[in-house]
């Protein structure tokens, strides 16, 4: 998978999405917090080696969506050795059974897809017993299920605020810093504005309402390869770039080219659980 070159390539690549992201930043309106967009690269799939790579680029920020990629991966000893100040988010779906298992990751930064009340307080609880010693609140996004895809995980919009009035209010080990959403695929920007983007701006509003939160500190991640510009420019603060920055990710039980939209499809609704284990 590593190849003479990779390195060029991945620092190129890299540094096109980070101009890029600055760009789409200098476009927003001046409307919306003045906050720099934090550019996750999503890694999964891809060897240490091209992670290693794009930290030595100066990337911190790189996202996993299963917890056994994770955890091999930030514990891979190349990694824990050349990249300490690494920041991993995890973007998949999450199982209350996985709980523990993630929060042993080394260099966990932020889990972005907490999707109901048990889940929250079963990280919470975990989160209290596992790092007892140190006082530091583990960062948490509650995901929502903008478009409302039976294949999508996350809440339905009209459960946020209560979600995260739970959160702020029951869970001491736990730092609400805002909203995800992966959003319907292939949306066409012709048509305007990504519907599931300015779903997920009307639940901040509403949670920021609710709970008197000042907008700049709750955040919103939405945004990947196809749309992350789109997606700062109406006022994302956090980007989910994989592909673009790694190149396109090969499945190898995929044969056809139809097979493989499907896969890709409910690989980011975190339902491929399977695939993952026959790849390890
Ligand atoms: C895979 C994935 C991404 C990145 O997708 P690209 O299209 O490769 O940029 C972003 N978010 C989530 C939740 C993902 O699973």
């Amino acid at each position: 998978m590593w190849r003479v070159g990779m390195s060029e390539e991945i620092g190129k690549a890299l540094q096109a999405v980070v101009d890029r992201v600055r760009q789409a930043a200098a476009r927003r309106p001046q409307t919306l917090p003045l906050v720099s967009p934090r550019l996750v690269a999503v890694s999964k799939t891809k060897p240490p080696e091209m992670v290693i790579e794009a930290y030595r680029q100066g990337q911190r920020n790189f996202g996993e969506n299963y917890v056994n990629e994770l955890v091999e991966k930030a514990s891979n000893p190349q990694i824990l050795s050349s990249c300490p100040e690494i920041k991993w988010h995890f973007i998949g779906h999450l199982q209350k059974n996985n709980v523990n298992k993630l929060l042993g990751v080394p260099n966990l930064f932020m889990v972005e897809t907490v999707d109901s009340v048990k889940l929250a307080d079963r990280i919470n609880s975990s989160w209290q017993r596992l790092r007892a010693a140190n006082s530091q609140q583990l960062k948490i996004m509650v995901q929502i299920n903008t478009s409302g895809e039976d294949s999508k995980h996350g809440l339905p919009p009209e459960e946020t605020v209560s979600t995260v009035k739970h959160i702020v209010s029951q869970c001491p080990a736990l730092h609400f810093m805002g909203l995800m959403t992966i959003g319907r695929y292939g949306y066409d920007l012709s048509q305007g504005p990504n519907p599931d983007f300015q779903m997920l701006l009307s639940c901040r509003q509403e949670v920021c309402d609710n709970l008197q939160l000042p907008i700049e500190e709750v955040e919103l991640s939405m945004g990947m390869s196809t749309d992350f510009e789109h997606a700062i420019e109406v006022g994302s603060t956090n980007v989910r770039v994989g592909s673009t920055i790694f190149g396109e990710r090969d499945y190898p039980n995929t044969p056809s080219p139809e097979k493989r939209r499907v896969v890709v499809d409910e690989e980011a609704a975190g339902k491929l659980q399977h695939l993952t284990v026959k790849e390890q």
